[in-house]
């Protein structure tokens, strides 16, 4: 199937999705975070980064659009487009180089680079369910769907 629905108790169980994520990516992947600002984007990418081996804290780049992290595995990079202001902003730094095949790209706020970025393997939607949270992963690829299937099963 192509599409997962979960819901999400706490803040522990959005970082638990993402590390379970993390844990079956056995090449590179291409998330975008999608979601209102507190909807956990960043605490799900916090899972994400930490289950591909990062030691410390993840929170999202301020002033450059990206933060890079050379894990011993991989290259992992999370972009934060909700700063950007005109989206030929990302062909000027080259966004496309850093999505090679073997990085892990996590992007929040997609949107706002719409025709500029590669597009996803998975699209993840996070939202507000009371004061808890719901999440919904939709595959777009082969490899897509081979990480969905490892953590609906
Ligand atoms: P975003 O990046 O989408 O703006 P953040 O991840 O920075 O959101 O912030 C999400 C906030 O919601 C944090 O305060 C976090 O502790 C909290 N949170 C994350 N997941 C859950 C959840 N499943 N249930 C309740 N609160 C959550
Ligand atoms: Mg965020």
């Amino acid at each position: 199937n192509d599409t997962l629905q979960l819901s999400l108790a706490d803040e522990d169980a959005t970082i638990a999705l993402g590390r379970q994520l993390a844990s079956s990516i056995s090449e590179g992947a291409v998330f975008y975070m999608h979601g209102d600002l507190g909807a956990g984007k960043t605490t799900m990418t916090r899972g994400l980064v930490q289950g591909l081996g990062h030691v410390g804290n993840v929170k999202s780049p301020t002033y450059t659009l990206v933060e890079p992290y050379e894990l011993p595995e991989r290259l992992v990079y999370h972009f934060d487009l909700y700063r950007l202001g005109d989206p030929e902003e990302l062909e000027f730094m080259g966004i496309r180089d850093y999505f090679s095949t073997q990085a892990v790209c996590i992007v929040e706020w997609p949107e706002k680079g719409h025709g500029y970025i590669p597009n996803p393997d998975i699209d993840v939607y996070l939202a507000y369910e009371g004061d808890a949270r719901s999440a919904t992963l939709k595959a777009h690829s082969e490899r897509g769907k081979q990480l969905l299937a490892t953590i609906s099963s």
